[in-house]
């Protein structure tokens, strides 16, 4: 449905043979131990997938939105943990491509998969409202700043090399957005990281105390004018690879359950499991909403290539739609699958508890659809 060419097609295909091995490998002991996933971001980063958004000529394999859009759904499937670090790496990796010059031996380490990022915005104060951080920068002289912070949640946390973080900009009245270096002094990791789902993540919140960025390296876009760079920048990614985390959550429930039903007899009746009309409706209903989901993203893709005039409606829908779709397939495997699903051994109540984080990420949904009604009134996005 992605409707990719060979080139991108080969692209996929190649990180589709390292979640169907490394990845699907380890994700289980990643999800029960709740330990990151380091086995399968190293392949990932061997296989030149940290720079996938970056330009040849600093290394990167010069791809689309749309090819990341396959390769995250691929990776979903199998570990939605890891999609999702690899998410939130991709996302930081837009933000540093809003300035190339300045972050180019930074694109360089990310093509070479040696620099993972991440993304900070949440903050302990705004929650959820990332476009709104309460955390304070002051100046040291005119050429340092001192950003002091309480992230809510970093996704990461300890191991990105770079953190892509937001800060109140220095006159108070806007935002500004820097480069975090995991080594800078003043960064600490301020608690645990024990979650229902996505246990692979280590999103523990993090605190930030008068750490020291020289300007001309660590300033991401211009001071003041950081939001320009979270929504314009790190949002399309954020939001294309959150629906397609979530059409990958779904395209395994939905493997998982059809193994099940086909494979699973009543011994007393010598019948299976898919031969009850409703479980083979169950599976009906899982693909369709499945499909749909990856439908919609897909024409999403088209449009933002198109510049489209409804583009953004749709690129800021795309991710809740995506996420109640996981929701809902994922609990009717659950259904259908019995008490069956209810044990580990199937798959089905990991991808279940991880397809619920989407729901609550900011932008949540509750944001989204009220960004897309305003948009459908003629309001402008924030009020
Ligand atoms: C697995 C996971 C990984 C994460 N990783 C990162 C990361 O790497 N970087 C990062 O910056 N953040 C990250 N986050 C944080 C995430 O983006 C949200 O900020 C966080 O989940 C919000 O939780 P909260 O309890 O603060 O929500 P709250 O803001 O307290 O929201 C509670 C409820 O109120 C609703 N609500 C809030 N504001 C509005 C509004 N204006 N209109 C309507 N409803 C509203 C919300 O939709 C939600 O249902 C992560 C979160 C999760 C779950």
């Amino acid at each position: 449905m992605y409707r990719l060419n060979s080139e991108q097609q080969t692209a996929v295909d190649a990180a589709a043979a390292i979640a169907d091995s490394v990845v699907a490998e380890h994700a289980s002991k990643v999800d029960e131990q709740g330990r990151f996933p380091i086995a399968s971001m190293r392949a990932l980063a061997d296989g030149g997938f940290y720079g996938l958004l970056i330009p040849e000529k600093f290394g990167g394999m010069q791809s689309s939105l749309r090819v990341l859009a396959a390769v995250v759904e691929r990776i979903a499937c199998r570990c939605a943990s890891t999609a999702m670090i690899y998410m939130m790496h991709c996302s930081g990796v837009s933000c540093y491509l809003a300035d190339p010059e300045t972050f180019s031996d930074v694109l360089r380490d990310c093509a070479a998969g040696k620099h993972l990022s991440t993304l900070a915005f949440s903050e302990k104060g705004s929650r959820s409202q990332f476009w709104a951080p309460v955390s304070k920068t002051v100046a040291k002289d005119d050429k340092t700043i001192l950003l002091s912070a309480e992230k809510s949640w970093v996704t990461s946390a300890g191991l990105a090399d770079g953190i892509v973080s937001s800060g109140g900009s220095l006159d108070g009245n806007g935002t500004s957005v820097y480069l975090v270096r995991k080594e800078d002094a003043g960064l600490n990791i301020s608690g645990g990281w024990n979650s229902l789902g996505m246990r692979g993540n280590q999103s523990n919140p993090m605190t930030f105390e008068r750490i020291e960025l020289d300007l001309s390296t660590r300033l991401i876009g211009s001071e003041g004018k950081g939001s320009d760079v979270m929504l314009g920048c790190a949002l399309p990614t954020f939001l294309v690879c959150q629906a397609a985390i979530g059409i990958g959550l779904a395209e395994s429930a939905f493997q998982d359950a059809q193994k099940h039903v086909t494979a699973t007899q009543f011994q007393h009746t010598g019948t299976r499991l898919m031969d009850l009309p409703n479980i083979r409706a169950n599976l009906a209903q899982m693909k369709l909403e499945t499909d749909k989901a990856r439908a919609y993203l897909a024409m999403t893709l088209d449009k933002m290539e198109d510049e489209d005039a409804d583009a953004m409606i749709h690129l800021l829908a795309i991710k809740s739609s995506s996420a109640e779709a996981a929701v809902a397939v994922c609990d009717l495997a659950m259904r259908t699958c019995g008490g069956a699903a209810f044990s580990k051994h199937l798959g089905i109540e990991r991808a279940f508890r991880d397809s619920r984080a989407a729901i609550v990420m900011a932008p949540t949904t509750d944001h989204l659809r009220e960004f897309v009604g305003r948009l459908l009134v003629g309001l402008p996005l924030f009020a």
